[in-house]
């Protein structure tokens, strides 16, 4: 079944700039902005600017340009927000919730970069 694109979710009105964000960076194809209710210190949203709903939808079908520019954007956030463990950073956690089970609440792709304290157990098992 073909991914179906919501475009009235909330991020794809950020991207068209009907609802403000604290942006972090701007890329030809990737947007990064503060998750506005932060998890942890530094809680940093990357997205796509393209209609992608999940991860794997975006690695299956974004263009090799997407997915280098956002792949780099990911580093550059990183870097920007101090937590690059090789450059004397205490690191971060990358997450990107899916669908139902992922408990995804915004059906455009994005990945959490979570950073700024001892973030835990990645998962409880139950
Ligand atoms: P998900 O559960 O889909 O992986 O995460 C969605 C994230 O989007 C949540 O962490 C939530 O706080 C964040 N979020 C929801 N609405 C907005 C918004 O209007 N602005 C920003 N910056 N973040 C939002």
């Amino acid at each position: 079944m073909a991914y179906a694109y919501d475009d009235q979710n909330i991020f794809a009105k950020i991207l068209r700039g009907e609802i403000p964000n604290d942006t972090v960076l701007e890329t030809e194809h990737t947007l990064a902005f503060r998750d506005i209710a932060p998890k942890a210190p530094d809680h940093v949203l990357v997205i796509p600017k393209g209609t992608y709903v999940t991860l794997d939808h975006f690695c299956a079908e974004a263009s090799d340009a997407e997915i280098v520019d956002f792949n780099r954007a990911v580093a550059q956030v990183c870097k920007m927000i101090g937590a690059e463990p090789g450059h004397g950073g205490e690191g971060f956690r990358a997450i990107s919730n899916a669908g139902e089970n992922g408990v995804q609440e915004v059906p455009h792709f994005h990945m959490h970069i979570l950073a700024g304290r001892p973030l835990g157990p990645m998962l409880l098992m139950r």
